[in-house]
């Protein structure tokens, strides 16, 4: 049998011990392993590095605790707009949308969107006249909603600011400590050794509408190339566009022969953290090594591998 791994990110940001409940860190974590497993068990039945990142993204579209599909955050006009992409390190092949509307599952849709569309990216409400084409399911405001992520928005909805992810009751303090993004991604090495990565979120609270993140970026916030690495990203989505993030980690690797490790650690731990771009991301190659990488306070991460490693994780070690 060929070594295979998954691994998996709900989010990164200010995320310390004293911010979560213990019942609410339980969730969390089953939240992730149950990801990791869903992934995990296509790998096992020598499923592809393309099925199981949907499928773990799935998951955690699906729990709420999580920014993407059913919890995403609201814009500024009290609206889910959703971004997914996703990318086949086999052949380079990428689908993404960006903000959808009223879709159960955007990760869903945007492979839909590489598979049978001819484009990369599809936005908007083209993006949701392509979904009734493919029988995408559909998903009402109601089911998205989620009451903890519509008061963070409550409070800031009159403000300029976006981003927060968390309720405190003092805005500024807030933005200046407790930071959190809880967009969702996956990266895997399959037993035919290919791997995929995929990324889906409700981007950033009270973020303007039209705003578009990193997420459904191929080569931002996501990416994946067999001869390099397959990355999904979470974090302030204008930097990591600008930093160029996940291709930046491919290029190092490529052109300058860095390991996976070397890549991640000056992208993440560097170059962001000299822009001021907080966030993470997961990243693996086609040798099964794998990096769960970020700047900030924590980031909800975990990995599962054919050699029996499996770990959940949420704040710094
Ligand atoms: N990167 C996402 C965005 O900017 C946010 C996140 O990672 O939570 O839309």
């Amino acid at each position: 049998m060929s070594k295979f791994t998954i691994a998996i990110h709900g989010g990164a940001g200010t995320i310390l011990k004293s911010m979560l409940t213990p019942e609410l860190e339980i969730n969390y974590n089953q939240g992730l392993q149950e990801a990791l497993n869903a992934g995990y068990a296509i790998l096992e039945q020598q499923g592809t590095s393309l099925d199981a990142v949907v499928e773990a993204v799935k998951v955690l579209e699906n729990n709420e605790l999580f920014n993407a599909g059913k919890g995403a955050v609201f814009t500024n006009e009290g609206l889910h707009e959703m971004d997914a992409s996703i990318m086949d390190g086999s052949n380079l092949m990428a689908g993404a949308v960006a903000g959808v509307r009223n879709i159960k599952n955007p990760i869903l849709l945007a492979k839909e969107v590489m598979l049978h569309s001819g484009h990369v990216i599809l936005c908007g409400n083209g993006a949701n006249e392509f979904a009734k084409t493919r029988q995408i399911e559909t998903a009402s405001d109601e089911y998205l909603f989620n009451q903890y992520r519509y008061d963070q928005w409550v409070d800031i909805r009159d403000s300029e600011f976006y981003q927060l992810d968390h309720k405190e009751d003092n805005l500024k303090s807030f933005l200046e400590k407790e930071k959190k993004f809880g967009t969702v991604g996956a990266v895997a090495l399959d037993q035919h050794g290919h791997i995929a990565a995929a990324t889906s979120t409700g981007g950033m609270t009270n973020k303007r509408y039209g705003r578009i993140g990193d997420s459904p970026i191929p080569g931002s916030g996501t990416y994946a190339n067999d001869h390099t690495c397959a990355i999904s990203c979470t974090g302030h989505g204008e930097f990591f566009i600008r930093a160029v993030v996940a291709y930046d980690v491919s290029c190092l690797m490529e052109y300058k022969g860095l390991t996976l490790k070397e890549a991640c650690d000056i992208v993440v731990k560097d170059k962001l953290v000299k822009m001021g771009g907080e966030g993470g991301l997961i990243a693996i190659d086609r040798l099964g090594n794998y990096e769960l990488s970020f700047n900030s306070e924590g980031m909800y991460r975990g990995v599962k591998t054919s050699d029996g490693y499996n770990q959940v994780s949420i704040y710094k070690d």
